[in-house]
């Protein structure tokens, strides 16, 4: 499989402070397992290019987009807080413009064929971000810029986004949970953070709950028992993953208990959907995952899957 691997400095230089969990190191921690795996030199590496304007209001409010630009500190000056724990830093717009750019291009590549997965190492993560706000730890919501770019630029008419962090994708279904050419299918620990309310009635959004404490067999179960069915109705021409990794049973940010086995797990059942229906055309990008060994390891996991190594 060709895989790309599309990242960019600026996603380092995003810092709301040292000891918010969403830090700098997590990207580190995945390019060090990457490399101990021998995995590294096997991917393709690009430079995620800014998001534009453009692609940016497809999926959030005009009015949104400009109040970050004019708050955006510049170097020296102190952080704002947009929520209790999502700060705008002098770099974070440069980090958040490029980490939604990373999906675009992570879009194109695989849809001329140049590659057929990609993986997209970008910080601050997306899945909470909504149309008109932003919150945990969420500026842009990096995989519905994506999912926008590849209706709006490449056609599609049937995306399947795929979330496997530990906490509801509340900006990704806020966004697109009126838009039938999405698929969204999220696990996560319920109830618990963002606790906002889940739209129950609308075919495209697939909620797998999973309480407090669960193990690997209840998620496997979920994704056997309502992701796939659902992968094989909607028949997707391409599948975009919101992939966090703080379900692990290592990483305190949520309840659950899984296990680096599982990500290599779901992402073989991705893969083979993505293998019957749309070419092997797979797009994912990182949500959450604080804990940086488990960090490191899952996240090499999946991408290992991706590339099609065994
Ligand atoms: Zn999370």
């Amino acid at each position: 499989m060709r895989t790309a691997y599309i990242s960019h400095r600026d996603c380092l230089l995003h810092d709301m402070g040292q000891f918010h969990p969403e830090s700098p190191e997590r990207l580190h921690a995945i390019e060090d397992r990457l490399v101990a795996s021998q995995l590294m030199p096997l991917l393709r590496h690009y430079d995620a290019p800014r998001a534009g304007r453009e692609q940016l209001l497809q999926v959030h409010d005009a009015a949104y987009v400009d109040d970050l630009f004019a708050r955006a500190p510049q170097p020296g000056q102190a952080p704002v807080m947009l929520d209790s724990d999502t700060w705008l830093a002098p770099h974070t717009l440069e980090a958040a413009l490029h980490a939604a750019g990373a999906v675009t291009l992570g879009v194109d590549l695989v849809m001329s064929g140049e590659m057929e997965t990609a993986f997209c190492a970008i910080r601050p993560p997306g899945h909470h971000a909504e149309r008109h706000r932003a919150m945990g730890f969420c500026f842009f919501n990096n995989i519905a810029v994506g999912a926008a770019h590849a209706m709006r630029r490449h056609g599609l008419e049937r995306i399947a986004i795929l979330d496997f962090d530990a906490h509801h994708g509340n900006g990704t279904e806020d966004i697109f949970r009126d838009e039938p050419r999405i698929l969204f299918c999220s696990s996560f620990q319920h109830p618990f953070y963002p606790a906002t309310p889940l739209a129950e009635d609308r075919p495209n959004l697939i909620h797998s709950k999973l309480r407090n404490g669960a193990y690997s067999e209840e998620f496997q179960q979920a994704v056997s028992d309502q992701w796939l069915p659902a992968l094989d109705r909607f028949q997707p021409q391409l599948i975009l993953i919101s992939a966090g990794f703080d379900a692990h049973f290592e990483d305190d940010m949520s309840g659950l208990n899984l296990l680096d086995t599982d990500y290599a797990w779901v992402t073989e059942r991705i893969m083979e959907a993505a293998a019957v229906h749309c070419g092997n055309r797979v797009v994912s990008t990182l949500e959450g995952g604080y804990v940086m060994n488990a960090l490191g390891r899952s996240a090499a996991a999946h991408i290992k899957v991706l590339m099609g190594v065994h």
